[in-house]
């Protein structure tokens, strides 16, 4: 394993980082966390200089790009604005990695060129109201008939819903005994008669955020399985060692962001006649907190070696994940600290990376679920 970046890789970190300095300035996210907007414009500059075409295969357009090109920009997308990483990560892993795996040469055809030129965006349906944690007890029923499935459920918390034109929507095709079975994942088209969707109220995550979805008699083409039928949940895992990976990236870069607020702060701000970073209980908190990036950023590179070399394991994506999502929490919550109440205005970005690490210990897995899958592979 590989510790160095390559050139090619810095050039990556370098250009991208000028392009978003360009395109979505601090004053921009404010304003898109604020009014609750999606980060169009940013996104819309990524697609035309390329950047969404980063992994893709070159004979669909793309660049080729390794797992660890990925994470590097996440990284840098994470450190810029979070939620524009979150949406390039659920294109990426839904709109071009899944479909890839798992989807016919029609549907590869038809959708990847498109996804890694930015005319498409995605998004993934799991979770439902009974079923979060446990999520494979999920009750959404898609019934065969005929060309088509007729699709009726409730999905809560799909991110991006309304900004997307495909779902990867997980539903249950067949009543079998053990609850993974019987799974079956669709793209569903998200225009289709019969699919309502509303944006959700939520802590952070405000500019794309989250919504939940009514699927009331949406008749879904039969050719729109993703995979084969009723083997979804194991189709599922093939490609979520990616989610995993640009989650983690994606917070790790949004983690180094606020450090770094906070440690200018500690520098510049004048109390009892010295910079506040002279107090031990100040600079002990950036220590602790340079020490908890590095740890995660090494991680992030470490695991997605192993994703290109197809060694990665369920433990070390649950290592990763619980990592990079408790240390984000902690970072973000002892920088606003650091910045004592203009940590508390919504004036300054803290109080943003404050509500919007609280989803990382949430979202895509719980803490308490990413220990229990540790404690497993230990044999407890
Ligand atoms: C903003 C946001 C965006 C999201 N985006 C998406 C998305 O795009 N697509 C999607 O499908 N889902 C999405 N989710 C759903 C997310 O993955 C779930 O919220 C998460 O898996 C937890 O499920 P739950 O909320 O139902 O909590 P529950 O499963 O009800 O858990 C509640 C608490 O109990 C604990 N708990 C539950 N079971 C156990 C156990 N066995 N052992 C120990 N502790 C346990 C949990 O850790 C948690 O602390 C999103 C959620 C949010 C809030």
């Amino acid at each position: 394993m590989n510790f160095e970046l390559t050139a090619d890789q810095k050039n990556i970190q370098n250009h991208l980082s000028e392009l978003l300095k360009d395109v979505c300035s601090q004053e921009y996210v404010r304003k898109c966390d604020e009014t609750e907007t999606p980060p169009r414009e940013a996104f819309n500059a990524l697609a035309k200089n390329g950047w969404l075409g980063l992994i893709g295969p070159e004979e669909y357009g793309g660049a080729g790009g390794t797992a660890t090109d990925l994470a590097i920009m996440l990284d840098v997308l994470g450190y810029h604005f979070e939620e524009l990483g979150l949406w390039v990560f659920r294109n990426l892993t839904y709109g071009c990695v899944a479909v890839l795996k798992h989807g016919s040469k029609e549907q590869i055809e038809h959708m990847v060129p498109k996804v890694l030129r930015g005319e498409l965006s995605f998004c993934f349906g799991l979770t439902e109201p009974d079923s979060g944690s446990d999520a494979s007890a999920l009750k959404t029923r898609a019934i065969h008939q005929g060309d088509h499935f007729l699709v009726n459920g409730r999905k809560v918390y799909t991110s991006g819903m309304d900004i997307s034109d495909y779902c990867i929507l997980v539903t249950r095709t067949n009543l079998l005994e053990k609850k993974q079975q019987g799974i079956t994942n669709f793209l569903v088209d998200t225009k289709l008669p019969g699919i309502e969707v509303k944006k959700l109220a939520t802590l952070g995550q405000r500019s794309i955020g989250t919504t939940e979805v009514l699927y009331s008699d949406v008749k879904v083409p039969a050719n729109a399985i993703l995979g084969e039928l009723d083997q979804g949940w194991k189709g599922a895992d093939t490609y979520l060692c990616y989610e995993r990976l640009c989650l983690s990236a994606a917070r790790t870069g949004a983690a180094r962001a606020a450090f770094d607020f906070a440690l200018e702060h500690a520098k510049t701000r004048v109390q009892f006649g010295k910079p506040i970073g002279k107090f031990q209980a100040v600079s002990h908190k950036l220590a602790d907190m340079k020490a908890m990036l590095d740890i995660a950023q090494t991680m992030v590179y470490r695991y997605a070696w192993l994703v290109e070399q197809g060694k990665d394991t369920r433990q070390d994506a649950a290592i990763l994940k619980l990592y990079t999502s408790e240390s984000y929490k902690s970072i973000a919550d002892m920088s606003l600290q650091i910045l004592g109440g203009y940590g508390y205005c919504m004036e300054y970005p803290l109080q943003r990376f404050f509500r919007d690490s609280r989803l990382a210990t949430i979202g895509g897995g719980t803490s308490e679920i990413q220990r229990n899958i540790i404690a497993t592979s230990l044999g407890l």
